[in-house]
Formats: C-alpha cells, sequence, structure tokens
C-alpha cells in the first residue's frame, strides 16, 4: 500500500529514506509483551510520525495491532482506507463539519469538553445509533479532556451518559518521558479515581513513557507513538527500541578550502586548517533543521562517511548541508559516496538533541522530497 503522499525515485532525488517495518513491528510487539495483558494500540497522527501512515498501519495490523489514534478526521479517513475493520480514534475529537466522516466511516471521537459530548449525544441522536466514543478526562497536563467538575457534571447527567457506546476512558501523561517524576503518580491516582466516577469503559493512559514506566499505567490499552518508531521514550536512558529510520545521502562534490576560507551563508565556518569540505543534497527545505549548525558549538552535529563521522561546517541551506571531510581518506571520499544521516550510526535521538528538540519533531519534520523505501528486515516470528 503506497502512502498518498507521492515520493520521487532514488534515482530523481538527493536522499532516500528507508523505513524498516520488521523493526516497527519488533517494537510493536515488544510493547505489547511490556503492557500484557493490556491491548497495545498505536498513536499514527502526523503520517504515522512522518513514516508514511498507510504502510505503517497495514505492518502494525499484520502484527495484530487493532486500534489506531490519529489527530484528525482525515488522517482516520486515510486509516479506514488501508484498514476496514480497524478502531480508530481521532484524538482532537468531534468537529461537526465533518460529521459525515465520524458515521460514514465508524470513527470515534475523543470527546474531551462538555459541549463537544452534547454535540456528539445530539449527532447520535440524528443518527438514530449510540455511535461509540472516547471520553478524555485532564489529570494534569491542562490540554485537552475534562476537568474533575465536569467529569461530576457529566456523570450526574444521565441523558448524556446514555446518548452513545462509551468506548474508552482515557487522559495523558504530561511527563512519562520522566519515570521519576511525582506527577507521574498524580496523574495515575486522580485518572483511577475520575474514571470511577464515569460510566464503566475500558481506561487508556499509558503513551510510550508510561508503557515502559510499568503496570500501573497501563490499564486496558496503551498508545504507544514513538517508541513505535524507535524514538527513545525516555531520553537519558538506554533506548529498548529498534531502529526503524535510515536516511542515506550521495555526495554532490568535494572541495578543497584553504585555511581562512569560509563556507556556506554568513561565513560563519572559517578552516583552521586546509580543508576538505562535501556537499551534501539535504537542507532544511527536507527537514534538516538550520539549527542543527550552530557556531558555537561547532563540531557536534554531523554525518557518517565511510564510517567516520564528519561535522558540519557552516549553515544548513536550503537544499544541502557541507561537512568537513578533512579527517578521512581522500580517496574514500568523492561524488557519489554514500553519507549516512540516520541509520546505524546516527539515531533520531542524537539529530534532536543537536538540534535542541525531540525525537518526535526530528520524524515529523522529515521532508517529502526523499526517495521513499520500505523493508522487511527484521526476523518476524509470527
Ligand atoms: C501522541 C499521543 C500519544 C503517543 O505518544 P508517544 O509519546 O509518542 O508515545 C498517546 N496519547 C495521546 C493523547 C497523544 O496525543
Amino acid at each position: 500500500m503506497e502512502s498518498t503522499l507521492t515520493s520521487p525515485s532514488p534515482d530523481a532525488t538527493g536522499a532516500t529514506l528507508t523505513v524498516d517495518l520488521g523493526a516497527l513491528r519488533a517494537n510493536y510487539r515488544q510493547l505489547q509483551q511490556l503492557s500484557a495483558p493490556a491491548r497495545c494500540a498505536a498513536a499514527v497522527k502526523a503520517d504515522a510520525y512522518g513514516t508514511g501512515l498507510e504502510p505503517v498501519v497495514q505492518s502494525l495490523a499484520a502484527a495484530g495491532c487493532d486500534t489506531f489514534f490519529v489527530a484528525q478526521p482525515w488522517e482516520g479517513e486515510r486509516v479506514r482506507k488501508t484498514l476496514p475493520e480497524a478502531l480508530i480514534y481521532v484524538l482532537n475529537g468531534f468537529a461537526e463539519q465533518a460529521s459525515a466522516l465520524y458515521r460514514d466511516l465508524a470513527l470515534r471521537p475523543v470527546l474531551g469538553t462538555l459541549e463537544e459530548i452534547s454535540d456528539w449525544s445530539a449527532f447520535c441522536g440524528q443518527c438514530g445509533a449510540r455511535l461509540a466514543a472516547a471520553v478524555h478526562v485532564d489529570t494534569g497536563i491542562n490540554r485537552l479532556g475534562l476537568s474533575p467538575d465536569e467529569v461530576d457534571t457529566l456523570a450526574a447527567a444521565e441523558d448524556l451518559c446514555n446518548a452513545f457506546e462509551w468506548a474508552l476512558v482515557m487522559s495523558h501523561l504530561a511527563r512519562a518521558d520522566e519515570p521519576d517524576a511525582a506527577m507521574n503518580r498524580r496523574q495515575a491516582e486522580l485518572f483511577q479515581d475520575l474514571r470511577a466516577r464515569l460510566p464503566a469503559a475500558p481506561a487508556s493512559l499509558a503513551n510510550s513513557g508510561g508503557v515502559l514506566n510499568g503496570a500501573d499505567y497501563h490499564h486496558d490499552i496503551v498508545r504507544p507513538g514513538i517508541a513505535l518508531y524507535g524514538g527513545n521514550p525516555r531520553p537519558g536512558m538506554a533506548n529498548p527500541m529498534r531502529r526503524v529510520v535510515f536516511l542515506e545521502s550521495r555526495i554532490l562534490q568535494v572541495r578543497d578550502v584553504p585555511e581562512g576560507g569560509s563556507v556556506g551563508y554568513g561565513a560563519t565556518w572559517r578552516a583552521r586548517r586546509p580543508s576538505r569540505i562535501a556537499i551534501v543534497p539535504v537542507g532544511y527545505g527536507d527537514g534538516w533543521f538550520r539549527r542543527l549548525f550552530d557556531p558555537d558549538t561547532e563540531g557536534r552535529a554531523g554525518v557518517f562517511v565511510e564510517g567516520s563521522f564528519a561535522p558540519l561546517a557552516g549553515r544548513v541551506s536550503m537544499d544541502m548541508i557541507t561537512v568537513d571531510v578533512t579527517d578521512i581518506a581522500s580517496d574514500k571520499v568523492h561524488r557519489g559516496t554514500k553519507v549516512e544521516l540516520l541509520g546505524e550510526n546516527i539515531t533520531v535521538d542524537d539529530v534532536a538533541r543537536w538540534a535542541g528538540t525531540i525525537s518526535y519533531e526530528v520524524l515529523t519534520a522529515l521532508g517529502t522530497r526523499y526517495a521513499r523505501e520500505y523493508c522487511d528486515q527484521a526476523p518476524d516470528p509470527s
């Protein structure tokens, strides 16, 4: 199944992004085992964190995943076209303008305000059916979801409660990536308290970090995202997940820069010795953040060429980066030499750290100009 985003052929572009679906499924199984007997769903919003919604959901379904969380109805529509039987939750809730999509495609909104719940109930009335939905309660992140007072109001409103099918009660952790934060426990306790005031329904609290933080967070259904795609759910601790995303390019040109010569816009990098600079055709137009190059922390961000680290030299341009290959044997580095931007040596968490962001942003920023390939390398026991 192709992604609906068209992708260029490797010969016609500057870099190839490879998504290892076998590793994705191995990550799914690992998360499933960690959270059993809870069921393991998948967060696949934002084009499955930039990895390609259709191939990813199809592959996860083959590994036994039957429940998917998207942000928007449009994303839900794409999952539905790929998986006619899946349970699909729309995290952004009920968008009345798109009500026909929810009904016709059996999308389940995650309802987070009393007003939205009453809109959904009215819509169920119009459809003559108690359509399934999730109810989101806020336990401290203060983003989406009912406050404790609103939970009580809802619990007392029998008509509203009876108007739809309670498929799920959920909440979201603010600091799951920091297992020692006391807020995790407070949120879990409040969640137990709030769900007990509401009609009985399966419960869900854990994102990726929550899955790793133990059974107190698992409830009936867990909904990891980043861990599936190989990002470290708890940066600073060992990453138990397999790498899923690989990005490879080829050198366009290698040039000599004399001592004192500058490289790139703003002339922010200067050669302190006679240098060799390789030009690689991936830039900020491809999601390779401009802030990866910082003259103050020069030498931190880079790529791998022929098994050696080559640091960025100069600002990231729209279509290219420049890297210092002076320390790599000159016969090994020339036009056409392969360059690793993400792979065995460089993780999405490395790039995130270099750019002062998180793996989620690195993945969702991955550009649309890459040739995209899907491979299936991981041993697949099923
Ligand atoms: C994105 C999201 C998830 C998945 O989070 P990860 O940290 O990527 O595992 C789970 N629940 C909600 C509500 C989300 O928005």
